[in-house]
């Protein structure tokens, strides 16, 4: 599209490698920064201060064989096809696999889950099978991809993990979980729906993760994060990771993680290094049609996350492009959980090159291969911007990244601007801009 101008386990442990690695220098760089007594300014890591392509540059030179892992989590790696850890997990997981707690400030995109998913793999392996470690997360589609990436990297290690989400039957869940489970991954609710009818027990949970907390929080999980946490004895190893730092986040960090050590990458609030931004100043009115008129030049292959303010306005959209023949889904909640998943699996599978969402889909979902997001609606929060963008992008992927500009959100693409700390080029398209 253009312009583009702008015992049953068999993977045994290996032991822990001995020799000071350079992951072990970055480790110890962060593990050397002065740490809060009980945190939570993002400040004390050195790496802080580097944009995430600087910090791509220095941790450039570490291999995952560095990072002490055991042979089968290379293996699995290496199937996975990673070359190299990311800025994260080259500065996190040596961390977590000394068992420190940790705060993981990371933008979407960046590896994260993975920076959690490989320790708590090397921790569980070989152990019996008992509850060893909780992952929280806001959504169930983010449940759905954390679960995905462990299996994708404890392949052969015969470790459990199960998904626990609302939206679904109980039945599967509570079979699943009576009959012991290693690693669970859950939305809060649902969990706690579980923890009264006592499918769960967590006597003997080790880690706990709540991953992108500013998100659980935003969504006013708070009480049902504190009740789950209460059921969990405190010697136990939490990981915190957030994309934003929020009062309310460092509150939460206080009260649950212990002396953790502080994992930044990129700056804050800024957007993935590797998406080319657009603004295009148009009349309200005539934004269907420049997104048709921009689809018509995109290459066959591309794949498009186009983001709607409202639900009605997604398909209004919908409806939009398939009057204009192209065949498009939408993901709002709205949609039943199977309309859902079946839009995401066939927008992953390349069926549907357009899909249509609202902030329902901006953060933590891992769909590669997007090569445009287009901002129908301009975000109404700047942090919404950085996420919704991260959805392009990914692991040093390039990716184009599209806003639509009516006269009324420009104030709000000034506001992101200041917040990314960066310019967004205004593209003039003859027939839509402002001036016809
Ligand atoms: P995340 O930020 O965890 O959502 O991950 C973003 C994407 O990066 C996912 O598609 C991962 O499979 C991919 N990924 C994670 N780690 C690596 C790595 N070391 N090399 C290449 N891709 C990775």
């Amino acid at each position: 599209m253009s312009p583009r101008t702008p015992s049953r386990r068999t993977g045994a442990r290996s032991p822990r490698a001995a020799r000071p690695s350079a992951a072990d220098v970055a480790a110890d760089a962060a593990a050397s920064a002065p740490t809060p007594a009980v945190a939570v300014t993002p400040e004390p890591v050195a790496e802080a201060s580097l944009t995430l392509a600087q910090q791509e540059a220095r941790t450039s030179e570490i291999t995952f064989a560095d990072l002490g892992l055991s042979a089968a989590m290379l293996a699995s790696l290496a199937t996975a096809g990673y070359s190299r850890p990311t800025p994260i997990q080259a500065q996190a997981v040596p961390l977590a696999l000394k068992g420190r707690d940790l705060m993981g400030l990371a933008q979407t995109g960046t590896g994260k889950t993975a920076a959690f998913t490989i320790p708590i793999i090397e921790r569980l392996m070989g152990g019996a099978t008992r509850t060893r470690a909780l992952i929280l997360t806001p959504t169930r589609e983010l449940c759905q991809q954390v679960e995905e990436s462990i299996r994708k990297y404890s392949g052969g290690t015969g470790l459990d993990v199960i998904s626990v989400y609302g939206g679904v039957g109980y039945e599967a869940q509570t079979t699943a979980l009576k009959n012991g489970v290693d690693i669970i991954v859950a939305t809060p609710g649902r969990l706690i729906d579980h923890l009264e009818k006592q499918h769960v027990v967590f006597d003997d949970l080790e880690v706990l993760v709540l991953d992108e907390a500013d998100r659980m929080l935003d969504m006013g999980f708070a009480p049902q994060i504190n009740r789950i946490v209460a059921q969990i004895h405190p010697y136990r190893q939490t990981l915190l990771f957030s994309a934003t730092m929020p009062p309310e986040v460092e509150a939460l960090a206080r009260k649950y993680l212990r002396k953790p050590q502080v994992v930044q990458v990129g700056r804050r609030s800024q957007a993935a290094a590797t998406v080319r931004h657009c603004v295009y100043p148009v009349p309200k009115h005539k934004k269907m049609d420049l997104l048709v008129h921009l689809l018509r030049e995109a290459g066959a292959d591309d794949s498009v996350l186009v983001f709607t303010r409202t639900k009605h306005g997604a398909d209004r959209v919908v409806r939009h492009l398939e009057d204009a023949g192209y065949a498009a889904d939408a993901l709002h909640a709205d949609k039943t959980q199977v309309q859902r998943e079946q839009a995401l699996a066939r927008f992953k599978a390349g069926e549907t090159k357009l899909l249509v969402a609202t902030d329902i889909a901006q953060r933590g979902l891992d769909i590669s291969g997007i090569t445009h997001v287009i901002n129908f609606d301009v975000p109404q929060q700047a942090e919404d911007y950085v996420h919704r963008i991260g959805r392009t992008g990914r692991a040093a992927k390039e990716g184009d990244a599209f806003t639509f500009m009516c006269a009324d959100e420009i104030g709000m693409v000034r506001t992101i601007e200041r917040v990314i700390g960066q310019e967004i080029a205004r593209i003039s398209v003859p027939g839509f801009d402002f001036g016809t």
